[in-house]
């Protein structure tokens, strides 16, 4: 299968500005450098803290926030440089689901319009043909035509999500990009969105770009994941590979802190404590930028970042200590 998406040395930086007005103008590097692909129909999952920058990074190929760098290619042409119609036709390929299926509806509008609303700005398709587009949604994410007429507040959370699945499908996109989306619901509706992404995922032949805190989440939807730390991607591998033998000491501690539901696997995991606090944003660390945090760092470590390096087939870490393959 072919990639869908391939993103190339992405970089995103916000300029902040210290000290007031006239304070010295700086930048922050959210995402620095990264670069994966996702293969047409597959799902890759980018995990990582909080501040680590995969949201950014998923907000920067939605073209939601701007790139400073790099090149995000769909089918092989890069959306970055895109404006006017082009750039719409690359929205229509490329939706968002938000995390917070509480604010990321608009409570004034009724269900039905807010699952038609990217075919309004998106596409000049008649309205008979958008409500008959709305009305199928309703029904492919599991909600009952009579609930096209809602307010949000009227709606339970997972029924919530399910609006704004049904909205990121309007326009038929082929990439989907997923936002946390089942961290704000109850774990019992966790269980029922994950599974109906799944089964939407196979429906519509869909690509997922799957952002996630949560490891025992991405370990039931992921092909394939990239671990980010400090706006750097620190591991990308199969999830097998991933889960089975994590090469990076924060994947390592990342893993150790998913409950197992094999006894013996549980007994046999020792929790990895990561110490202390990610160092400021502003001014990462030198060397590599897990190292004030990493137990196993050396004096090189705090001399030279490592570069992210292919160590096994598919398998790429940034990590001094991991050897090259033989
Ligand atoms: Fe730890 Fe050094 Fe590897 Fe960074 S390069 S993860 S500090 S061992």
């Amino acid at each position: 299968m072919s990639d869908l998406l391939n993103v190339e040395n992405l970089c995103v930086r916000f300029e902040v500005k210290r000290g007031g007005m006239f304070g010295k103008k700086s930048y922050l590097h959210a995402v620095d450098d990264i670069s994966f692909a996702v293969k047409k129909g597959e799902t890759l999952a980018i995990v990582g803290e909080s501040g680590s920058g995969k949201t950014t990074a998923a907000l920067a190929v939605a073209r939601l926030v701007n790139a400073w760098r790099g090149k995000v290619e769909l089918d092989g042409r890069d959306i970055l440089p895109l404006d006017g119609a082009e750039l719409r036709r690359a929205r229509r390929r490329v939706q968002f689901i938000f995390q917070d299926p509480y604010s990321s509806l608009n409570p004034r509008q009724r269900a039905e319009a807010i699952v038609k609303e990217p075919l309004d700005s998106l596409s000049d398709k008649p309205e008979a043909e958008k409500a008959e587009i709305v009305a199928r949604l309703f029904k492919a994410v599991g909600l009952r035509p009579e609930q096209q007429r809602l307010f949000p507040h009227q709606f339970s959370g997972g029924q919530r999500q399910r609006i704004g699945i049904a909205r990121a499908l309007a326009t038929q996109p082929e990439l989907i990009i997923c936002d946390e989306p089942v961290s704000a619901l109850d774990v019992a509706v966790q269980a029922q969105i994950l599974n109906l992404l799944r089964r939407l995922q196979k429906e519509f032949g869909l690509t997922y770009l799957f952002i996630s805190h949560d490891l025992g989440v991405v370990q039931h939807m992921s092909d394939s994941i990239a671990v980010m730390y400090m706006g750097k991607v620190v591991e990308h591998a199969d999830r097998i590979s991933l889960f089975s033998n994590p090469l990076h000491p924060y994947t390592a501690a990342l893993l150790s802190a998913v409950p197992s539901v094999d006894k013996a696997r549980r007994e046999a995991t020792k929790r990895i404590l990561i110490p202390g606090d990610p160092p400021d944003p502003m001014n990462p660390p030198k060397g590599c930028r897990f190292a004030t945090r990493c137990p196993l760092a050396e004096a090189r470590c705090r001399e030279t970042p490592p570069a992210l390096r292919e160590v096994a087939s598919g398998h790429r870490v940034a990590c001094h200590l991991v050897p090259d393959p033989a």
